[in-house]
């Protein structure tokens, strides 16, 4: 069940408040509440420990001499539970039976606390001790951090209890004064915890949705960034994405000093491939050799990219001549070791690729457009050197030819 049922949506229309979401959406709200509560009893059970302690104090002080002794063995028990809980609150591993064992507590004093007035004799000590019958109501509707139906139960429970025990085994309740007191304020606290579990549960319906919103966003623009540097057919970086890269590395280089590399890669006779298999098949062609170039990015700076159409280029900054040259031969072996069949290449019948490399140490003479350049007309001299070959420019000035063909047939 989603949140867009509208089941879930009651708890958010003004006037219509269930105290209960959607199944899933239920659980989830008890862990979060659960956690909450846990988390403010940890510190709270001291103050109401301490309240507790202040309370008794004070009737101690008003309590007839020759009861005093009697009043403090009743009145420590509850202090006893509070003690108890607070001391369950300081074990995390506990925290999700927090409304268990709170519950049982609140219920507990609750009985206590009502049963008390039914052994006592005299006017004054009977609505002394209702004083405690208020103050436990008051800390389990609303400081102990239990859910509604968790503080009713122990409210109403543990009073049937304490009444029982008072008129089985004391003198029996004056019924009119637990009415003012045990029945007004466990109205009172019902209305004060309901109110308050209402806010809570808006607070985290609307905080969930506000969570679901950002993620959602937070996918969108993720998505979005990746397809604005991706290119869809390949996956590899797209030509925006190189542009700006290549930029960043050379200037990069310029400030260190460093060489940078730049490497066209064109496939051979892709025109007939695509008029012979058909531009699918074209297309898968593509992606082959992209998987295969990938590979040729081996450290942080390097860059493979489609450059556009069936041409693809790499970036490699801190990378010298020689290890270019390297780079590039294996580069085209490889592309022949993949033995895709292209019946219309003259040359070998499988598809081949050439390279145009260029090599420059990024200073003011020069821009990175004229390093593309470079590697460009090596690509150029690459075809019109019969292709499935690679050449390579270095440069600054004067740019010189590294390598002719002539030199690269041994190397097959
Ligand atoms: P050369 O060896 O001189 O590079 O010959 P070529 O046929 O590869 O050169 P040309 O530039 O004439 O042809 C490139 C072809 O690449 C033309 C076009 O149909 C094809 N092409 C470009 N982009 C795509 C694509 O995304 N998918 C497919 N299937 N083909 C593409
Ligand atoms: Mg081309
Ligand atoms: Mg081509």
């Amino acid at each position: 069940m989603s949140d867009t049922d509208p089941r879930s949506r009651r708890v958010v229309v003004p006037g219509v408040r269930w105290l209960r979401f959607p199944r899933r959406l239920e659980g989830e709200y008890r862990e979060y509440q659960c956690q909450e509560a846990v988390e403010s009893f940890r510190v709270n059970a001291f103050y109401i420990l301490l309240l507790y302690m202040l309370l008794i104090t004070g009737i101690y002080a008003l309590a007839p001499e020759q009861v005093r002794g009697w009043w403090l063995s009743t009145y420590i028990w509850v202090g006893i539970i509070v003690l108890v809980a607070g001391l369950l609150a300081q074990v995390r591993a506990l925290d999700r039976y927090f409304p268990l064992y709170a519950g049982i507590g609140s219920f507990l004093a609750v009985a206590v606390s009502v049963a008390i007035p039914g052994f006592m004799r005299d006017s004054g000590s009977i609505q002394l001790a209702h004083v405690s019958v208020i103050y436990a109501l008051v800390i389990v509707y609303a400081m102990v951090g239990l859910r509604f139906t968790v503080a009713s139960l122990a409210g109403w429970g543990g009073g049937l209890v304490g009444a029982l025990i008072a008129e089985k085994l004391g003198q029996g309740l004056d019924w009119q004064v637990l009415h003012r007191t045990y029945t007004g304020i466990s109205l009172l606290g019902m209305f004060l915890c309901y109110s308050t579990e209402v806010r809570d549960r808006l607070l985290f319906f609307n905080q969930r949705q506000l969570l679901r919103q950002q993620r959602r966003t937070q996918a969108l623009a993720e998505r979005l960034h990746r397809l604005s540097r991706e290119d869809s057919l390949t996956g590899l970086a797209n030509r925006r994405f190189f542009d700006e890269a290549f930029d960043r590395e050379w200037r990069r280089c310029k400030r260190s000093r460093q060489p940078l590399t730049v490497m066209l890669v064109d496939v051979d006779r892709f025109k007939a491939y695509n008029d012979h298999y058909g531009h699918l098949q074209g297309d898968l062609c593509l992606q082959k050799l992209a998987a295969e170039f990938r590979r040729y990015s081996r450290r942080g700076g390097d860059l493979v990219a489609r450059f556009g159409g069936e041409e693809f280029v790499l970036l490699y900054p801190e990378t010298d001549e020689v290890e270019a040259q390297q780079l590039a031969s294996r580069l085209c072996r490889s592309v022949r070791s993949l033995a895709i069949p292209h019946a219309d290449n003259p040359e070998m019948q499988e598809v081949t690729v050439s390279v145009g490399a260029a090599m420059m140490i990024p200073g003011d003479r020069h821009s990175a457009g004229d390093l593309l350049e470079a590697a460009d007309r090596a690509l150029y001299l690459a075809k019109q050197g019969g292709r499935d070959d690679w050449r390579m420019y270095e440069a600054p000035p004067p740019v010189r030819l590294v390598k002719e063909r002539k030199n690269d047939e041994g190397e097959r």
